[in-house]
């Protein structure tokens, strides 16, 4: 496999995202969980692919050794090129993890200077004056100044990213950017001869960062979200109408969820809504020793193979709260997740063939516990939220792995193809 583009993305939901922007772009595109191993199975003759790892809140050396350790198996596979996926509103610690990232990767492929744009604008977030807005606040005026894990108090992107790297950081402004390729990459190499290591760019359309991507083909490390991403693979020779990857249509169809994100309630509200059969999973009644299971596979069971089923650990937040307090917050999630791992290998041995998870998490447990390390990235059924394919041992698999808030709130039957919604041909 010769790779154009090879990609580390700081987590998983972020790893999808990121292959479907090189999808869009029309790249063959593979999306790997976790650093391959020569027993990984890998779609072939990709133009991309994708490796996603849980680095994003990690200790810095173990994100700086796990991204090195993707970056040698890519460059194995002939990636010309990395592209260091993160969130797009840079979620960092104070020490990490994008400088260290970067930096351990600049080094290791002898690259004299990064471009990073986090600019991601159809989700609204934009750099302007080297300055994040989420919509129309500051980064450090968003609601993200209180994220739980890492709370983001600074716009400044030179000042966020001069604290995490020794080197120096450098702005390459809008108006240079508005000017096009030849400008940026002009001011690229100012900046490198200024002695910048790292050259943050403002965006603030899709074309900006088509602009971006063009100047950076050639550079050997670029960062951002999946909007630079997508602008990079556009400039990309193997660009175009992407070949069309059909959603399987033999099969049972079933939805998995364990996110408790209000747009994944509402997608379960209007599954409900639909009158298609549904199946509520209590995770108190596991942790009291019920065969939670076995009542959810009897009920499976009970129901039409025409129409898709969803069972659901998803809860409203006093519902879920009542469970954390009952359980602990950690031993919750991993007695559900472990729920949602063993039922989705149960009905992929029913004959499920297409599977549809809700939940970052949720689907790192339902990935694990199918033993599906690999998959080929398909057509969108909503920004951000591709169908993949996977090979298992029972066979062909198309999975929509959901973050929790990502997909409209009829994601559930229209990409199912449940009757009378607009995806029943596929059915
Ligand atoms: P999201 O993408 O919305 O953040 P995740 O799957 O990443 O969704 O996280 C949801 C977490 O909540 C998972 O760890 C899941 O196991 C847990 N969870 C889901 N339902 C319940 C419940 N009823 N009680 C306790 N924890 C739950």
């Amino acid at each position: 496999m010769t790779l154009r583009i090879g990609c580390i993305a700081d987590d998983f939901t972020g790893g999808t995202d990121v292959a479907a922007a090189f999808r869009r772009a029309g790249l063959r595109t593979a999306l790997v969980f976790g650093t391959p191993d020569a027993t990984t199975a890998l779609p072939a003759d990709c133009d991309a692919a994708v490796i996603a790892l849980k680095s994003r809140s990690a200790p810095a050396d173990d994100a700086v050794a796990d991204s090195l350790a993707a970056q040698r198996v890519l460059w194995e596979m002939g990636a010309a090129q990395i592209y260091v996926k993160y969130c797009s509103t840079f979620d960092s610690t104070a020490r990490g993890n994008i400088g260290p990232v970067t930096d351990a990767l600049a080094t290791a492929t002898d690259t004299a200077v990064t471009l990073h744009c986090p600019a991601s604008p159809p989700n609204g977030r934009t750099v302007y004056q080297g300055h994040l807005f989420v919509h129309d606040q500051l980064l450090s005026e968003s609601p993200l100044r209180q994220h739980p894990l890492n709370p983001m108090t600074d716009s400044a992107l030179t000042r966020l990213l001069s604290a995490q790297t020794p080197h120096p950081v450098a702005l390459i402004d809008w108006p240079t950017v508005r000017r096009g390729a030849d400008a940026v990459r002009d001011a690229l190499a100012a900046h490198q001869r200024a002695g910048a290591r790292h050259v943050i760019a403002d965006a603030l359309t899709d074309d900006d960062l088509a602009t971006l991507g063009a100047a950076a083909l050639e550079l050997p490390v670029v960062a951002g979200a999946a909007g630079l991403a997508e602008g990079l693979s556009r400039a990309h020779p193997a660009a175009g109408p992407a070949a069309p990857v059909p959603v399987p249509r033999e099969g049972r169809a079933a939805v998995l969820a364990g996110s408790c994100s209000v747009r994944t309630l509402e997608q379960i509200g209007h599954f409900h809504a639909a009158g298609l059969p549904a199946h509520r999973l209590d995770a108190l009644a596991a942790a009291s020793g019920h065969d939670v299971i076995g009542a959810a596979l009897d009920w499976y069971d009970a129901q039409d193979p025409g129409l898709p089923a969803l069972l659901h650990a998803s809860a409203a937040p006093g519902e879920l709260a009542a469970v954390q307090d009952a359980l602990g917050v950690a031993e919750a999630a991993a007695l559900v997740e472990g729920l949602l791992g063993t039922l989705a290998s149960h009905l992929v041995g029913r004959g499920v063939r297409r599977l549809l998870v809700a939940g970052g998490e949720t689907s790192g447990a339902v990935t694990t516990a199918l033993g599906v390390r690999a998959v080929l990235v398909g057509d969108e059924a909503d920004p951000g939220v591709p169908w993949t394919y996977a090979t298992t041992e029972a066979g062909e698999l198309a999975l929509m792995l959901k973050s929790g808030n990502f997909g409209a709130p009829d994601l559930f039957t229209r990409a199912l193809g449940a009757p009378g919604t607009p995806g029943e041909e596929h059915a």
